[in-house]
């Protein structure tokens, strides 16, 4: 069994109790590490603090050539941190459409690479005969980043690149569920990185809220549920520290009349089904028009009865288990529940017996917004498709939610779909695709879905702080 160190200010810290983290395929131990404590908090922000003096200092094109050289050494180490994603998350290798641990450490080297790509000069905003006066761009200072389980890598990669990129120091909390990948990662980068630049400490409960309320700490970046997001934001307060919160989503997709329904028909499924459904930008409530409702009812029941579902480090395996025990039991009771509303069942609807937390892919019909299925994040592999009659109802109906995050429309007439994406209540809207993230594109949620967004430009500028330095001639 291998264990992984935590690393603090550059050193391997090995005291703590060991914990184990389990496969959720096998629900076998596959990996140990030493949990953290609040002191190891206090050690880990005391180092990141030190480290920022010399860390801010560096000329912007040193920090861009040591993030280079992190995306050539994760590049070296993909196999090994493919089989770990996977091992930790129950994430297949390969995946539905390809969205597997291969696709999550290719994305995670790709978006460090395009980090350095990013420009982060000052702005020159008068240099006249009576001042000369300009916007510099400066780092916060000590960044706590604090991770989910569902994409633990790429997330971790996501927080702690552009806040690095921009001169600040950090320190990662990942998932007890998930830190093995974290680890790693962190672990490879203090081979490249000044001790204090990049620390990582795992624990459950009082570490995260030593992170979040250190008053060394000016920036958090937290990406998890909107519940935890709420107590981050008043832990924050304390120091009113900088926030970026990238939380829960129920992202609506509507299918006009006019769709091509046999050639969307793989992509929605993939939307919906991939990762199982663990993806805060998943697919999680589709409305259809009346029209062409039974026939996209039909053939996204036939694709969810044809899915391999199984242990992820197959590699034919399209879906995995559920991550935790927790999550699939959340997605059990909210399936029972729609059941009991009236939802009919048209494929899936059961955990499959066994070892691991999996469950079949399941389409439910005859839904509507006000059962807990279309109104909460189910976070599974669980789709509800509601019938629509007219595309202001079908509007409506999306923006029907606290959350936020991204939305989609579906259709041949792409100029009426740009216009319904003007009055979607969402950070993104993706037509005839869903959840198509890219690195330099802004990715954030409206509404209870977050503060803030991340990727490109937009998002490196929320690891600095403005300053205006006018001289006066
Ligand atoms: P949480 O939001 O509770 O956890 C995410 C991270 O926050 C973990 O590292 C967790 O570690 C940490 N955390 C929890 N409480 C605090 C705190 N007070 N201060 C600082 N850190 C804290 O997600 P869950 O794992 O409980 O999942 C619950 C639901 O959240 C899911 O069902 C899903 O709906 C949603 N979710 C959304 C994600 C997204 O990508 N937007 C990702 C994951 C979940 P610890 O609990 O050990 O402290």
């Amino acid at each position: 069994m291998r264990h992984f160190s935590t690393v603090l200010n550059g050193s391997i810290i090995s005291d703590g109790s060991i914990l184990s983290v389990v496969n959720p395929a096998t629900s076998e131990i596959f990996a140990t590490y030493n949990q953290g404590r609040s002191e190891h908090v206090d050690l880990a922000v005391e180092a990141a603090d030190e480290a920022f003096k010399t860390w801010k200092a560096l000329p912007d094109t040193e920090r861009v050539e040591k993030i280079n050289a992190l995306a050539s050494l994760l590049e070296s180490n993909m196999p090994e941190l493919i089989q770990l994603v996977t091992q930790e998350t129950g994430k297949p290798i390969n995946g539905l459409n390809g969205v597997g641990s291969i696709m999550e450490v290719g994305a995670s080297i790709a978006w460090t690479q395009y980090t350095g790509t990013l420009s982060l000069s000052n702005d020159l905003l008068e240099d006249s005969d009576a001042a000369h006066v300009e916007v510099v761009r400066q780092p916060l200072g000590v960044v706590a980043s604090i991770t989910p389980w569902n994409w633990p890598l790429m997330i971790a990669i996501w927080h702690v690149i552009p806040a690095l990129r921009a001169g600040n120091t950090v320190v990662i909390k990942p998932s007890p569920l998930t830190p093995i990948s974290t680890l790693r990662f962190v672990e490879l980068a203090n081979t490249i990185l000044p001790p204090g630049v990049l620390n990582v400490v795992v624990g459950e409960g009082d570490v995260g809220q030593a992170l979040t309320s250190h008053p060394k700490v000016s920036k958090i970046v937290f990406t998890g549920s909107t519940a935890t997001g709420k107590h981050i934001m008043q832990s924050a307060s304390s120091s009113l520290k900088r926030l970026t919160l990238e939380l829960g989503g129920n992202d609506a997709g509507i299918v006009l009349p006019d769709a091509d329904v046999d050639n969307i028909i793989e992509k929605l499924f993939t939307a919906a089904f991939h990762n199982n459904g663990q993806t805060c930008a998943c697919l999680k409530r589709l409305y259809v028009h009346e029209s062409i409702y039974d026939k996209v009812c039909q053939l996204l029941a036939e694709r969810a009865k044809s899915v391999k579902v199984g242990n992820g480090l197959e590699e034919d395996i399209e879906l995995g288990p559920l991550q935790n025990e927790l999550q699939f039991n959340k997605v059990k009771q909210l399936v029972e529940q729609a059941v009991q509303d009236g939802a009919r069942v048209l494929a899936g609807g059961q955990p499959i017996e066994g070892v691991g937390y999996f469950y079949q892919p399941t389409v439910l019909a005859d839904v509507t917004n006000g059962m807990s299925i279309v109104d909460e994040e189910q976070f599974g592999p669980v789709l509800p498709i509601i019938k629509f009659s007219n595309v202001d109802q079908a509007i409506e109906l999306a923006n029907d939610s606290p959350y936020g995050l991204g939305a989609s429309i579906w259709s041949s007439d792409v100029n009426q779909a740009q216009q319904i994406a003007q009055l979607i209540e969402s950070g993104s809207v993706w037509i005839n695709d869903h959840g198509a993230i890219q690195p330099n594109a802004p990715f954030g949620g409206l509404k209870q879905s977050g503060l803030g967004v991340e990727f490109g430009e937009y998002g490196l500028h929320e690891y600095v702080s403005l300053k205006t330095v006018k001289v006066c001639k």
